[in-house]
């Protein structure tokens, strides 16, 4: 049986790897500071014999014993991540360099989350990852996408110097249960906002787009990568390149929650990317992955959920 640790474990995309990899028969051990993440996340899990929790910060050391680490802990969402900005660029540097250290340690396989803001605002579009992006390093969404960049720099360091079975992944805009209804990502916010009749908020003029996979798709490219053979290091994109306006996704929200909610525009935050798209390519080649779930079907099941949120 494989040991496998899962930093962020409680978060929205850490609490469904742990359900698959469960379901796989794998040992999982999950390690959350809470930051972002909520006990309900993982609330099913309790006293279930191959899942055990720990609550603990990714930026202090950690000595366990595993075989494969999925690196997710760092708050993801532009409001979270801002909140304390000193603290994410700890988490993402600091916690890899912790992780990476315990790897190296216990000779375990590692995959790092990282994510479509290393390409910033992008002037190549889609985004394949030759691109080197362009990125702001001085703005308010720098913590996360410099962290995230510098995280991933260690990850092929460690690699080079001490030959380390390293895996990056970098994450495309994710949705489904279990998002953070208040964490103000475009489709919880859309949502929750519709479901209360209340006005929705476009950002801008609401031509600016996103790609948004369904986080059972995300799930199984994330896994993929992990089970890929050694020389496939990545960086490796996984996303759904099927690419909407932020109007056309208010659009949908309204029409699938039948809301009488009317459109609000408010001005756009700073250094939001005017369009994301990846190239999945190489995950296509590498992984024989591809995402199956369009966005009508993720977001009917997504409503489904934040419904009984309301309700419960
Ligand atoms: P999330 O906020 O739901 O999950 C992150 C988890 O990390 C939370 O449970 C939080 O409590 C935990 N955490 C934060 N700081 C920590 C620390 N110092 N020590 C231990 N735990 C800590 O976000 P998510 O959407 O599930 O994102 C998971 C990972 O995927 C993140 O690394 C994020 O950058 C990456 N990612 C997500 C998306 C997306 O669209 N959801 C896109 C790109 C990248
Ligand atoms: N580390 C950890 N768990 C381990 C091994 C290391 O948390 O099982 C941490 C350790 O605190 C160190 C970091 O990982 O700060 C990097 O470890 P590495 O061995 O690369 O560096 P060194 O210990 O030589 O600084
Ligand atoms: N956005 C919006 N209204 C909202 C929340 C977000 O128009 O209530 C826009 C935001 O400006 C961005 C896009 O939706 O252009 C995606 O935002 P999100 O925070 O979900 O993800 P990210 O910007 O990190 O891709």
């Amino acid at each position: 049986m494989k040991r496998v640790l899962v930093t962020g474990g409680a978060g929205f995309l850490g609490s469904h790897l742990c359900d698959a990899l469960l379901a796989r028969g794998d040992d999982v051990l999950c390690v959350d500071n809470f930051f972002t993440g909520q006990r309900e996340n993982i609330a099913h899990l309790n006293g279930h014999k191959r899942f055990e929790f720990m609550r603990h910060d990714v930026t202090f050391p950690l000595y366990v014993e595993v075989d494969e680490i999925y690196n997710l802990a760092c708050p993801a969402s532009p409001v979270h991540y801002q909140f304390d900005p000193v603290q994410t660029t700890k988490t993402s540097v600091i916690g890899a360099i912790n992780m990476l250290g315990l790897a190296k340690r216990t000779k375990a396989k590692i995959l790092q989350a990282s994510t479509s803001e290393v390409y910033g605002d992008p002037e190549t579009h889609p985004q394949p990852e030759s691109y080197w992006g362009k990125v702001n390093p001085i703005g308010p969404r720098s913590c996360y996408d410099e962290g995230k960049r510098c995280a991933e720099t260690l990850f092929f360091d460690y690699r080079r110097q001490h030959h380390m079975p390293v895996k990056v992944v970098r994450i495309f805009n994710t949705y489904g249960p279990r998002m953070h209804p208040n964490d103000g990502r475009v489709v919880s916010n859309f949502i929750m906002q519709a479901l209360s009749e209340k006005d929705i908020t476009i950002y801008g003029d609401g031509r600016q787009t996103r790609s948004f996979c369904y986080v059972d798709d995300l799930i199984a490219g994330m896994i993929a990568m992990m089970d890929s053979p050694e020389p496939f290091v990545g960086p490796v994109n996984i996303g759904n390149p099927c690419e909407f306006s932020m109007l056309e996704l208010a659009q949908k929200i309204v029409t699938q929650t039948k809301a009488k909610s009317q459109i609000k525009f408010e001005p756009l935050p700073t250094d939001d990317p005017r369009q994301r798209k990846p190239d999945i390519t190489l995950a296509q080649k590498e992984l024989h992955w591809q995402p199956t779930i369009a966005l009508d079907e993720g977001l009917t099941k997504t409503i489904a959920y934040f419904k009984d949120l309301q309700t419960a």
